[in-house]
């Protein structure tokens, strides 16, 4: 039985906002061989009544207004669909591992305002979707180099979820964490922040090993995944081919039999998409060969 999916719509690659749109198809399209030998299966996301409702709780109306004025508000609404749909798959255990391609991203998306290719905050959307069914204890892991403010501002809060946020150097207030950092690492330690500019595969996968032996509690894995991190795309990490499937490997490793959800973030190279996503998504596979499942 197929337990892994990728969620994709070809308004995406079409539709997407500009800088994020070219990787869409070109990673998709490389994962036709996993497809056809039936490891992986393909859904299309879907704008529902229940991902209006979720919109309109996630983000004012003015915001809303806002991108539905510059063009983005369908394919921004089918990517949050797409990751609210992967994540309800996961709920039922009707599969075990999800990788949703987007158009636009959405870490950089708070309830008033968003920037940084953001307009929907997609994961934020599909936490709230996961509340409503009672799954509560979740983890979100950010690897996208660039510092997640708008799912801190949605989420940051919330005692049941914890959010590891890897990035770059900040350019951005960084004071207005502060806070949230002292809080959260003294006392309830939910939020981790790992700073680490620049940083190349040792580092990157050092401070990755290192932040997730902490002894979390959680029942629900979703990661947000930017290839910006690779040295040929656009972030401050530097990061090369081999880095993803290790890291994969480690989160698959942490996640042990929990549901698995990656979210595409940040990334403009489309050989960098075509070259880093299928190897990362085989390490999630049953009986693919990059697996490794005892
Ligand atoms: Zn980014």
């Amino acid at each position: 039985m197929v337990n892994a999916g990728v969620f994709y719509h070809q308004d995406f690659a079409s539709h997407g906002v500009v800088i994020l749109k070219n990787r869409v198809e070109p990673g998709f399209l490389a994962l036709n061989p996993l497809i056809e030998a039936g490891l992986l299966k393909v859904f299309t996301p879907r704008i529902t009544s229940e991902v209006e409702e979720l919109l309109v709780r996630t983000h004012f109306e003015d915001h809303i207004h806002d991108v539905k004025k510059i063009g983005y508000h369908e394919v921004a609404l089918l990517s949050a669909a797409g990751v609210i749909q992967g994540a309800e798959k996961l709920a039922s255990g009707e599969l075990k591992f999800a990788f949703c391609f987007v158009g636009t991203a959405g870490h950089h998306a708070n309830y008033h305002s968003s920037w940084g290719f953001c307009y929907y905050n997609d994961v934020a959307m599909a936490v709230a979707r996961l509340n409503r069914i009672g799954i509560k204890r979740i983890m979100v892991i950010d690897i996208d180099p660039h510092f997640g403010d708008g799912t801190r501002d949605l989420l940051g809060n919330d005692p049941d979820l914890i959010h590891i946020n890897f990035y770059a150097e900040p350019f951005y207030d960084i004071t207005l964490y502060e806070e949230y950092n002292d809080l959260n690492l003294n006392q309830a330690l939910q939020n981790l922040d790992v700073c680490i500019s620049a940083a190349g595969d040792d580092l990157f996968l050092s401070c990755l090993t290192s932040s997730l032996q902490y002894n979390w509690d959680c029942e629900f894995v979703i990661v947000i995944f930017g290839h910006d991190s690779h040295s040929e795309d656009y972030g401050n990490f530097y990061l090369s081919d081999q880095a993803y499937p290790e890291m994969a490997r480690q989160i698959k490793k942490f996640a042990a039999h929990k549901p698995v959800l990656f979210v595409l973030s940040g990334g403009s190279n489309p050989d960098v998409a075509r070259r880093v996503i299928p190897p990362l998504i085989e390490v999630f596979l049953d009986n693919a060969p990059g697996s490794d499942e005892e």
